[in-house]
């Protein structure tokens, strides 16, 4: 069977650890606490095909340390970059990793990113408090050509399931 990792990257308190709980148990978990990095694990079937799924969450580990990043960005098949649309300096932590992701993990390859770098602006039930334009979003992920989500982990479900089965499909056929 497919194993498949995913991490799930971004500036501390951006809904990362939101996202990945959304999706794994449909709740949104207000205060979500958890102190250490973890992996979540589950078995899906996409296509048909069964895989085992590995969802990296740094949680509130330093994931701009450039050393455990590239260790994050070695490790994983595919990428969710999270930032928060009602942070700016979110959303400058969220280029850098895009960009590093592109030199290290599809450094002189002929990949697509946009096969496997997920841009998403999170919180946009927060879109009164926006610091970052959509179009700022969308922008990036041209540059680093990543497919692009503003959504909400408290608000969205079905996109943020679909984000998910999207970026793990991609990252199957890798
Ligand atoms: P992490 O550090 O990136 O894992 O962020 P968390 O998942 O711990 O979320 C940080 C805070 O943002 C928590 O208080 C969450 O309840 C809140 N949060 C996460 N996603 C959303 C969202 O979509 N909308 C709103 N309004 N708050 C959110």
């Amino acid at each position: 069977m497919n194993d498949i990792k995913v991490a799930v990257l971004g500036s501390e308190g951006v809904g990362k650890s939101a996202l990945i709980v959304r999706f794994l148990t449909r709740r949104f978990i207000g205060e979500y606490a958890s102190s250490s990095e973890c992996i979540y694990r589950k078995r899906m079937s996409i296509d048909g095909k069964q895989l085992n799924l590995e969802l990296y969450d740094p949680c509130s580990q330093p994931c701009e340390g450039k050393s455990t990043l590239n260790e994050q960005i070695h490790w994983a098949d595919g990428f969710v970059v999270v930032y928060d649309i009602s942070d700016r300096s979110s959303f400058l932590t969220a280029k850098a990793i895009v960009h590093l992701i592109r030199e290290l993990h599809l450094g002189g390859s002929k990949r697509d990113a946009d096969s496997v770098i997920f841009l998403v602006g999170n919180k946009q039930d927060l879109c009164h408090m926006r610091e970052v334009d959509r179009e700022e979003g969308q922008k990036l992920a041209s540059e680093g050509r990543c497919q692009f989500y503003e959504l909400s982990a408290a608000e969205h479900y079905q996109e943020v399931v679909l984000m998910f089965s999207k970026i793990v499909r991609n990252a199957s056929l890798g």
